[in-house]
């Protein structure tokens, strides 16, 4: 371990953070989950990851890769190991102008790339949140404000550089080691540290964004409509239906339906979004035209003792009926977590299922539920969600792993279907053969 400190302390660039250190109990927690890690390690350069990632092989502590630090089951820290946080790897460059792609860092937050981009009237399909890492989103998944339109984040990256366990620096691209490449989109963070990601961006205008409101009781009918609507609205169209929201009356709070219409023009926006007016006796309606920067919203931190719950299933079109019927029930009863029920299709469904690691190209809805407080609490909530997922769980199919809150081997085989998994595990036990990268929906090398 000392020798390993030594070498450490002779190599790395960046900040070493302990116990007691100035910044430690900042950058010690996730953002959702507390942790007292002995060393955060802060890279500034490639080079300071490849002798962080050899720091964390020659100490055999516990490695934590941090980007956003948002996941939900507290992947970014941990109790006593190691934490490679790449907060200062966070660039944002146009490398060409013409294919309009952007190098970004991998441990870069979207709201600095929305904002980066947004003078060269520029955008990436990514999420709803400026704090939240480009890094964990797109390496598995990223569900966003474009993705009917452009897919998921992982969809429009055309290449990455990977500090792999042995701290060797790896290409990844459709051309420089392709299975890495499909590994990346989807498998999370099992393969290695992306230090870069080259994204393929798109030319946006402002956009329209708000939400459309209809009361709680009329959840059955405006949720039907809904999804009707989507399966044949234009792709610029982007929705996302929440019920039971806490912070505006739980089972009492109105349906609420998220808008985004990706395009400038009032008269195709309306076109886009009236039938969604007529769904039912609108309560509020602030759709209104917004700089696609200023969509994505500010993310909270909750204080220490607050968890929160999070669980992900995907809907194809023969359930969306049932699933959209057990919802409008359970999410206007007592004791409801709150609902979220996100448009996919679209962009997401044209590209093959093999074609990378995430698997879900056939959904038409992406279902989560949030709950969130102290343990006590959530022990109120618990029995009400079992009840939930115990009934969605014949209409559902597999998993986000970017909405869930637990790891266990029932997760993972839900995030990815047999196949996929076994080509991941060939893939892991190439990179990573020891399972250095093991604190994230785990992929078990072969
Ligand atoms: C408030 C909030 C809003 C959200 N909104 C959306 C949304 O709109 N759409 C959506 O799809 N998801 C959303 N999510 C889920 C989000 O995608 C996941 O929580 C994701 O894991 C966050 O990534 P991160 O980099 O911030 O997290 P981290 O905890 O830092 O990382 C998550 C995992 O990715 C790995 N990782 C991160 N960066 C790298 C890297 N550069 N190289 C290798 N491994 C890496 C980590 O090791 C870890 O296993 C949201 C989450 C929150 C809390």
């Amino acid at each position: 371990m000392s020798s390993a400190l030594e070498t450490l302390r002779r190599d790395f660039g960046g900040d070493i953070i302990e116990p007691g250190g100035a910044e430690y109990e900042s950058v010690g927690r996730a953002k959702l989950v507390s942790g007292s890690p002995a060393y955060v390690l802060r890279p500034k350069t490639v080079g300071d990851v490849q002798a962080a990632v050899g720091f964390a092989v020659g100490s055999e502590l516990p490695l934590s890769v941090r980007g956003g630090g948002h996941s939900f089951p507290g992947f970014g820290t941990n109790d006593g190991g190691v934490v490679i946080d790449l907060s200062q790897l966070a660039g944002v460059e146009i490398v060409d102008d013409e294919r309009h792609v952007v190098r970004i860092g991998g441990g870069a937050v979207w709201g600095e790339v929305a904002a980066a981009l947004a003078p060269h009237g520029l955008a990436i399909s990514s999420g709803d949140t400026r704090s939240v890492g480009v890094g964990g989103l797109t390496l598995s998944g990223g569900i966003g404000w474009k993705v009917r339109k452009y897919g998921l984040a992982l969809d429009n990256v055309v290449a990455a550089e990977v500090v792999t366990a042995d701290g060797g620096v790896v290409a990844a691209s459709a051309d420089e080691n392709p299975e890495l490449f499909w590994a990346i989109r989807g498998g999370g963070g099992n393969f290695g540290i992306v230090t870069a990601f080259d994204f393929v961006a798109h030319p946006t205008t402002d956009v329209f964004f708000g939400k459309v409101t209809f009361p709680a009781s009329q959840a059955p009918e405006v949720l039907r409509g809904w999804a009707d609507h989507l399966r044949t609205a234009p792709e610029e169209l982007t929705s996302i239906a929440n019920l039971a929201n806490p912070f505006a009356g739980g089972p009492e709070a109105p349906v609420e339906i998220h808008v985004v219409f990706d395009g400038d023009d009032p008269e195709l926006a309306a076109q886009a979004l009236d039938p969604i007016r007529r769904l039912g006796t609108v309560v509020d309606d602030d759709v209104a035209l917004t700089a696609y920067a200023d969509v994505l919203v500010e993310g909270a931190t909750p204080p220490p003792g607050i968890r929160v719950l999070a669980h992900s299933g995907f809907v194809d079109t023969e359930s969306v009926p049932d699933v959209l019927r057990i919802l409008a029930e359970a999410g206007t009863s007592q004791g409801s977590p709150s609902i979220s029920i996100r448009s996919v299709g679209g962009a997401v469904s044209r590209v093959p299922s093999g074609a990378t690691a995430y698997a879900h190209r056939r959904a038409e809805l992406m279902v989560t539920t949030f709950a969130g407080g102290p343990e006590p609490v959530l022990a109120t909530v618990r029995p009400h969600l079992a009840a939930i997922w115990g009934r969605l769980a014949p209409h559902l199919d597999g998993a986000y792993a970017n909405f869930l809150t637990t790891a266990t081997e029932e997760d993972v085989a839900a995030v990815y279907p047999a196949d996929t998994y076994r080509r991941l595990a060939a893939v892991k036990g190439h990179y990573d053969p020891t399972n250095l990268f093991a604190h994230n929906h785990n992929v078990r090398p072969e």
